[in-house]
């Protein structure tokens, strides 16, 4: 079941076409006001209907269940207006010229795309960088921690053989002292 659509802005169902690349103007007859309707790329609608040259259209809306069809309806005969193709200049082109525009389009998108990518990638090499960086200055950390517990474990050594030097210095002079002791021990026997 098809619905007729009316003016946004004044309720009005009868509009006339103009002509613009990609969309074509639908302008209500009563208001001006402007809906735009999408006529597929590099492709507009004639002005008229194709079948009687009637100027004066109805929007007839089809609903598919999910998906919602507009069509354009001549009043007069319910024809559609004819299409055709024209550049971005609104000038008219033949089918093989807008071939050569859609593929000149894919091209510009494709190295759009690859631009992308390079900025992307360049994105990614700065990541990278920052973190092999971070990772250096750790593990420059770590090294420098290793120099300074090695530095304490030499320190502690050196302290080791210190006391272990002092404590030999200690009992030569306890045997020292305990020879004294025997030889006054001695003396006193004697006199
Ligand atoms: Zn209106
Ligand atoms: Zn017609």
């Amino acid at each position: 079941m098809a619905k007729t659509k009316s003016c946004d802005r004044c309720g009005e169902v009868i509009f006339k076409i103009n002509s613009i690349c990609e969309d074509a103007e639908i302008i209500c007859q009563k208001c001006n006001n402007v809906i735009y309707f999408n006529a597929g790329k590099y492709t507009t609608y004639e002005k008229k209907c194709s079948h009687c040259e009637n100027d004066l259209f109805k929007l007839r809306r089809y609903d598919y269940g999910d998906k919602e069809i507009i069509k354009i309806e001549c009043t007069k005969c319910k024809g559609e207006p004819k299409q055709y193709y024209v550049d971005r200049e609104g000038n008219k082109i033949d089918r093989s010229v807008r071939e050569i525009l859609l593929i000149k389009d894919t091209i510009e998108s494709v190295e759009n795309n690859i631009y992308n990518i390079e900025d992307t990638i360049s994105d990614i090499d700065n990541r990278v960088y920052y973190l092999e960086s971070e990772v250096g200055s750790i593990i420059n950390n770590i090294y420098s921690k290793d120099e300074m517990i090695n530095g304490l474990e030499d320190n502690v050594d050196n302290i080791k053989s210190d006391i272990y030097s002092m404590s030999s210095e200690i009992d030569r002079l306890k045997n020292d002292i305990e020879n004294i002791d025997n030889q006054i021990y001695r003396l006193e026997r004697e006199f």
